[in-house]
């Protein structure tokens, strides 16, 4: 529709469009000059290494070293890497619905099992009830998204606390993705599944990156935070699939941690008040719900009031909105929920007025 000329307000990225922070773009330059342009070390440069583990343990008091780290090809390599290291052909893995489009088949390239659990009724957070019923003898491991990636919902930590005892009574490991830690709000400050523990427990990974803070998608950058005997398994399958991230991107990442903290707190404000435009335009429209988000940037919202004969499905409503209205947006359906659609409010305020104006008034005009 765009190459037609079509005026389309696009509501699915799944990045910032914020640029790249510019001592990034510049460490990056002198990188190449230097020559740092070949293989790195598998699981990353020491510096680099050194850098994360180090915000761990500032940030966080958890005495984690370079040993706990390896960087990847993007924060997806990593959950890869991490799957492909735990599970057997058959184990299966407890994914929380509405998820991330990728766990799922990620779990299944390996190849393991998915095992969904609903959250939908219960404020889209997985119940350390509804994980215990749902782990059996051929459970491996359990996916956590804090914040989450389609709704915004963050976990309190109380109830991560309660999360990781099961966890622990059941055997099973825990892979907390927290790629959007950073971008929260309400006075939120990032956390982690592993705050409040001495170091990382041999059942727990945690999966980060700079793609979403750092606005940095292109550079194909992510870690793992594990145990080292976890860290040495899964440097071996990243050796024999991807040899080691971008030599380029990893210098340019030792400035990020260090150097463009305060590009982080413009954009994660920038997102908040994006945040609270798009919730105040949401809540007029009367037939849609949804959670407000308390991190990412997504809002993942119900519409399903407003399906008809012929527009039965997220798949069907996202076309209708793109075909008629001109305003593309993700359907549920990819995220395991068919009832909703999400939106990114990684536009403009002024396109995301108009984005959602688009919105209602396709959702009015869909019942007449
Ligand atoms: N995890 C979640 C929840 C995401 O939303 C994304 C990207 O959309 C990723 C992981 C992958 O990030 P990366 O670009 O670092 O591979």
């Amino acid at each position: 529709l765009k190459s037609q000329g079509k005026d389309i307000i696009n509501l699915s990225a799944g990045e910032p469009d914020f640029d790249t922070p510019a001592i990034i773009k510049i460490r990056a330059k002198e990188a190449l000059d230097r020559g740092y342009t070949k293989y790195t070390p598998v699981s990353g440069i020491r510096e680099l290494k050194e850098q994360i583990a180090a915000r761990y343990r500032s940030h966080f008091g958890i005495s984690v070293t370079d040993e706990c780290v390896m960087i990847s090809s993007g924060a997806k390599q990593a959950l890869y890497n991490i799957i492909e290291t735990l599970c057997n052909p058959e184990d299966e893995v407890i994914i929380p619905v509405p998820y991330w489009v990728s766990y799922p088949e990620i779990v299944k390239l390996c190849p393991a099992i998915p095992r969904f659990v609903d959250t939908t009724k219960t404020d889209f957070l997985l119940m350390p009830e509804d994980l215990e019923k749902a782990i059996n003898n051929k459970t491996k491991v359990v996916i956590l998204n804090s914040p989450c990636n389609p709704t915004g919902v963050v976990y309190p930590p109380d109830m991560l606390n309660d999360l990781i005892a099961v966890i622990t009574r059941k055997n099973i490991f825990c892979l907390a993705d927290e790629i959007y830690d950073e971008l929260v709000y309400d006075e939120l400050q990032p956390r982690t599944i592993m705050s409040g523990m001495e170091s990382p427990l041999s059942n727990i990974a945690v999966v980060n990156g700079f793609s979403k803070t750092f606005s940095m998608t292109g550079w194909r950058l992510g870690y793992v935070i594990a145990s080292p005997p976890i860290i040495q398994q899964a440097t071996k399958v990243q050796s024999h699939t991807t040899s080691c991230a971008s030599s380029i991107s990893q210098y340019a990442a030792i400035a990020a941690y260090q150097e463009a903290k305060p590009c982080i707190e413009r954009m994660r404000t920038s997102f908040e008040k994006r945040r609270d435009l798009v919730i105040k335009l949401l809540s007029n429209i009367d037939s849609i719900s949804f959670p407000v988000p308390k991190g990412a940037f997504y809002v993942f919202f119900d519409v399903s009031k407003s399906y008809t004969r012929t527009i039965d499905s997220s798949m069907a409503m996202a076309e209708y909105l793109l075909e008629k209205y001109h305003v593309a947006i993700v359907p549920g359906a990819a995220f395991g929920d068919d009832r909703c659609l999400r939106l990114s409010f990684t536009l403009s305020p002024d396109k995301l007025k108009e984005g959602i104006e688009r919105i209602q008034k396709g959702l009015l005009d869909v019942c007449r």
